[in-house]
């Protein structure tokens, strides 16, 4: 089938679009509505000649802002809407056409997901009133990581927690490894063997996959286990909420916002969340850049190392999302803690392969682990699924 498919990613307060054509010799077009409804709402991004551009949105609600969308993307008229919906629970293994029973499900499943799938369905409701015609494909977040053994993804809680209350380990940032990991298994002449992948963005998982399925993933119930992120703790001792709560009587909200909003590399340094900002402050010898750096690189090699387990066979890995794309010292550090994996690090790629390009960073050893840059693309594999569906059910 031709035509773009419009891949929509719906925030509490943004929404995040892009226009992706059936070639990538085509331009993309995308863009982001921010801060809705507030009075400082506003659209920014590129149009089909490519120049960027920003327009007041006025306090603009979520559908409002999908008809300014609209306007943005002038006579070209999407094939299909594909949304990014970031819990399917162990309903949703697959991409999946969207209908009254499915947003009931999408809707059941809120409980799992309170910040994420209720804003995520606010998208999906105002895109269905605009384009009522149009078929409409919810991409799950989690359905990649549905591969996952029993042994991954149960949590050592009485099994009642897990049969009544859907509590085990779901997995996220499932578009991008299932992208990036498709990817290496085309790049590599060791396709579809087994690769660990470190998606490092504000949000951060790794990922282990095997022969194109995900084996175990570092993020849980929520995305808020595993590594050390932008401004979110990852894995802590399960038992320093009661200790929190016990000695400084803080309530749970009050706890979930320090994990969430408080923690991660800006709670270390004290400084800031963002990795750019802290490898300047780091050079300047900042002890708190230094340290959050320090932290973050070891438990990323520390979470690898406990992935590999999950493969039969280590082929490489493969370093994605905005820091793992950009800040070599990063990678460098990560590869440096993994002695015991035989890695090659070619200083040269490494420092090379930055700003979205794509390609090897290992010194090429045939018996060695690959090393691998992959830029993400989160809505090329949205636009990718949606339409693989929409393929196989029109045949
Ligand atoms: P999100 O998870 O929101 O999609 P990104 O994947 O864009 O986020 O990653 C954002 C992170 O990438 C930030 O910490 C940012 O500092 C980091 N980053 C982006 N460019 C660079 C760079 N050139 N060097 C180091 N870090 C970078």
């Amino acid at each position: 089938m031709d035509g773009p498919i419009l891949v929509i990613n719906c925030g509490s307060s943004s929404i995040k679009f892009a226009l992706v054509p059936e070639t990538p010799d085509q331009p993309r077009l995308s863009g982001l509505a921010e801060r809705l409804g507030g009075i400082d709402a506003r659209l920014k991004g590129v149009d089909a000649e490519g120049n960027a551009y920003s327009l007041s949105l006025n306090g603009a609600d979520h559908a409002e802002a999908m008809v300014a969308i609209l306007e943005q993307l002038g006579d070209a008229r999407p094939l299909a809407v594909g949304h990014r919906i970031v819990h399917g629970g162990e309903h949703f293994t697959q991409a999946t056409r969207i209908d009254a029973a499915v947003l009931r499900a999408i809707e059941a499943t809120g409980a799992l997901a309170p910040l994420h799938n209720p804003a995520n369905l606010v998208g999906v409701r105002a895109t269905l009133e605009l384009f009522p015609e149009l078929p409409q494909v919810a991409v799950f977040d989690t359905a990649f990581h549905q591969s996952l053994p029993p042994r991954a993804y149960r949590y050592a809680l009485p099994r009642y927690l897990y049969v009544q209350h859907g509590i085990r380990r779901y997995g996220f940032h499932g578009s991008s490894h299932a992208y990036v990991s498709g990817r290496v298994d085309a790049l590599s002449y060791r396709s579809h063997g087994g690769w660990l992948i470190a998606h490092l963005g504000n949000g951060c998982s790794t990922c282990a996959v095997w022969q194109g399925r995900s084996l175990d993933t570092s993020m849980g119930l929520t995305p808020l286990e595993g590594l050390v992120m932008g401004t979110r703790s990852g894995d802590v001792d399960p038992g320093l909420h009661a200790h929190l709560a016990r000695q400084l009587g803080w309530s749970l909200e009050r706890i979930d916002t320090l994990l969430n909003k408080e923690s991660g590399m800006l709670g270390l340094s004290g400084l800031s969340n963002d990795m750019r900002r802290l490898e300047q402050a780091a050079a300047e010898h900042h002890a708190g850049a230094e340290l959050a750096i320090e932290v973050f690189c070891y438990r990323i090699a520390k979470s690898l190392a406990a992935l590999s387990c999950a493969l039969p066979r280590l082929d490489g890995i493969v370093f994605t999302g905005g820091i793992g794309e950009n800040a070599s010292a990063v990678r460098a550090r990560v590869v440096a803690a993994l002695p015991h994996f035989g890695l090659g690090l070619s200083a040269l790629a490494n420092a090379d392969t930055v700003g979205g390009q794509e390609g090897r960073i290992d010194a090429g050893g045939i018996d060695t682990p690959e090393l691998w840059v992959i830029p993400t693309d989160e809505e090329g594999q949205i636009a990718f699924e949606t339409r693989q569906l929409l393929n196989e059910t029109s045949v």
